[in-house]
């Protein structure tokens, strides 16, 4: 048995790229940007724009506030409201659901698969069926979540919105840097949104967040309502709501340093998760990532029946870890009266699953001893069980 490493363990770790890119470089971009003095949406937050575009593939890239600023532009830019119906997976963070809310719509929920932890193509159709059939509301956007950094199932999703008139935003808050069959996060579906929190694996040192699409009205629409739904023609006339969802100028320039290190970054991500996919016990059910798709692994995500025992034992051994995430949306108080539709699988999710950690800079000595650590709680359940 391999001893604790005698160095912090980390689930995340927003810091240590600094060392790689080199604080020097941060802080001389500052700089940049204290001299000019375009500290909101200023220059830095247009060369991202091109850099993300270019990066995923998309035409258009338009950078903002939050990921959740994104989630809801992209909503105002299709001008759902009040009556519409946006479909989306309840095992996921709030702001999935949230943003369809903000619009005055109805999130309505769809189930997970036990397996890839997404949204469940077959329970998509049972509920578009559902609202069709109540016919109070018109169902208009589906929402999948690409969880902990793994695409969704997008031909069906797709091949189920389109036939029903409806748009696909890709939450990409988890995944940006992931790959589903060649394509990249950010022009797989109708539009994505992405978030660049710092726990993310392309992150700011704060909030920020992009929108991306791809035609030239999207973004536009999308770049109106990012400053209150100003016209482009006359800025003292607001033609629509929107929101003050601009990009702190800073924020762009460390996304800009960071992307320097991001496809090293992708890379190690994969190598430590492939390394837990092998050599971690099959006590511990593995997310499954589709064939032809690769994950960013914005978290490594198992799940277990002894979940909390497991969360226990990890922590008294040093081991961080977190229950991403221990209720879905549905069951949360500010969304009881949309908890309209039964969502076994997401519930049985919940109770089970649990994040390790998982960067790029986590050592090998380190993974070593969470790997043997959790092998050994496995052992013990499985002997006791034989
Ligand atoms: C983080 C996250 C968001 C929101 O991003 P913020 O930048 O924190 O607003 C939305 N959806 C998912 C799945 C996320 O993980």
């Amino acid at each position: 048995m391999t001893n604790k490493p005698n160095k912090p363990i980390n689930l995340f770790d927003v810091q240590a790229s600094q060392k790689i890119i080199g604080q020097e470089n941060f802080l001389n971009a500052f700089q940049t940007i204290l001299n000019h003095g375009g500290y909101a949406q200023g220059p830095e937050t247009k060369e991202l724009d091109t850099a993300l575009a270019n990066y995923s593939g998309s035409k258009y890239c338009s950078t903002c506030g939050s990921g959740t600023d994104a989630l809801t532009l992209a909503l105002m830019a299709w001008d759902v409201k009040q009556g519409d119906a946006v479909f989306v997976s309840s095992f996921t963070f709030v702001a999935s659901a949230e943003c369809a809310a903000i619009v005055g719509a109805t999130p309505v929920f769809v189930d997970s698969k036990p397996d890839t932890y997404t949204m469940d193509p077959a329970d998509l159709q049972r509920a578009i069926d559902e609202v069709k059939k109540e016919g109070k509301l018109t169902p208009k956007v589906v929402i999948p979540v690409d969880i902990f950094g793994s695409p969704c199932e997008y031909d069906e999703i797709i091949k189920i919105a389109h036939e029903n008139g409806m748009k696909v935003l890709s939450d990409a808050a988890q995944s940006y840097g992931s790959v589903y069959h060649g394509t990249r996060a950010g022009n797989i579906t109708d539009m994505t949104a992405t978030s660049f929190y710092p726990t993310k694996p392309l992150a700011c040192y704060g909030d920020g967040g992009a929108v991306f699409s791809n035609t030239n009205e999207e973004n536009e629409m999308v770049k109106s309502c990012r400053v209150h739904g100003m016209s482009p023609e006359d800025h003292y006339d607001n033609v629509r709501l929107g929101m003050t969802g601009r990009m702190n100028t800073f924020q762009a320039a460390v996304v800009l340093q960071k992307l320097k290190v991001f496809d090293q970054e992708l890379k190690d991500r994969y190598t430590i998760a492939k390394r837990y996919d092998n050599e971690l016990s099959p006590y511990f059910r593995k997310q499954r990532i589709l064939d032809n798709c690769q994950s960013a692994y914005a978290l490594y995500t198992i799940n277990c029946d002894d979940r909390d025992e497991l969360m226990a034992y990890l922590k008294e051994n040093g081991i961080p870890c977190g229950a991403y995430y221990p209720r879905p949306v549905h069951t949360q108080t500010a969304y009881a009266k949309w908890n309209t539709r039964k969502l076994p699988v997401c519930k049985i999710l919940s109770k089970t699953v649990l994040s390790i950690p998982m960067h790029p800079y986590l050592d090998s000595d380190v993974q070593d001893y969470i790997i043997e650590t959790m092998n050994k709680f496995a052992e013990n359940k499985m002997n006791k069980a034989a």
